[in-house]
């Protein structure tokens, strides 16, 4: 028993810049809902689509993803992209999880509705879904035909019997790094967006100011 089970891998990718409660959230009610093994959160070395802002230095984006998920025991946290040089794909990575936890492993990339639109408009949508099954978090409410319409043709055949697209409606979703760096920037508060362990990383580094 047990030695031949598929092992279910949660990868929750993106910039954590910083990592919020909504990222932890997220892959919480991933772990739970899906039945996952594992939730690997993996910071973006230099994000390919950011490129237009300067994010924190990966080392301390990957810092804070750790303090914030030290206490989890099913949370880990990878430096695969941050370690990886140039732009990451999420291609590359699902490649390299299937190298590093064999092939006996599902990867569920777990991403934000507004997130998963962008991959599937990258390049090679159909091969990442061949690969990997997507969970895409949205609010309650949120309309669901931008992402039914975006799928490629293959996904659309398959998605009454075989979905590899799967929606989780969550609703602590306003939270954002955007607003919480704002904030930061402000001088207003960030408890209960963050951990408050890394709120305090945040003010002792003087990040964000
Ligand atoms: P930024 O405001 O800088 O874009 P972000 O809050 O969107 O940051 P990212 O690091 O870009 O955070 O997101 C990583 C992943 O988490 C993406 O898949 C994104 O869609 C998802 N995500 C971001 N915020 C939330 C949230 N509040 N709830 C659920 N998923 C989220
Ligand atoms: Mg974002």
């Amino acid at each position: 028993m047990g030695r031949l089970r598929i092992k279910r891998i949660g990868v929750m990718g993106g910039t954590f810049d910083p990592i919020h409660n909504g990222h932890l959230v997220t892959a919480e009610e991933a772990w739970k809902q899906f039945n996952l093994d594992q939730v690997l959160f993996v910071p973006s070395g230099s994000p390919p689509h950011k490129e237009d802002r300067k994010s924190l230095d990966p080392e301390s984006r990957y810092l804070m993803a750790v303090i914030a998920t030290a206490a989890n025991p099913h949370f880990k946290v990878s430096r695969m992209e941050i370690d990886r040089p140039g732009p990451s794909y999420t291609i590359d990575t699902v490649h390299e999880l299937h190298r590093v936890y064999g092939r006996n492993t599902e990867v569920f990339f777990i991403t934000g509705a507004d997130a998963i639109l962008e991959i599937l408009t990258w390049k090679e949508p159909e091969k990442v879904l061949r690969e990997a099954i997507f969970i895409a978090a949205t609010r309650p409410g949120y309309d669901l035909r931008r992402l039914e319409e975006s799928l490629p043709e293959s996904e659309k055949k398959r998605h009454a019997t075989d979905p590899r697209v799967l929606v989780m409606e969550i609703p602590a979703l306003a939270i954002s790094s955007t607003d919480i760096r704002k904030r930061v920037k402000e001088g207003r508060a960030i408890t209960y967006l963050v951990p408050e362990s890394v709120a305090k990383f945040i003010e002792k580094s003087g990040f964000y100011i």
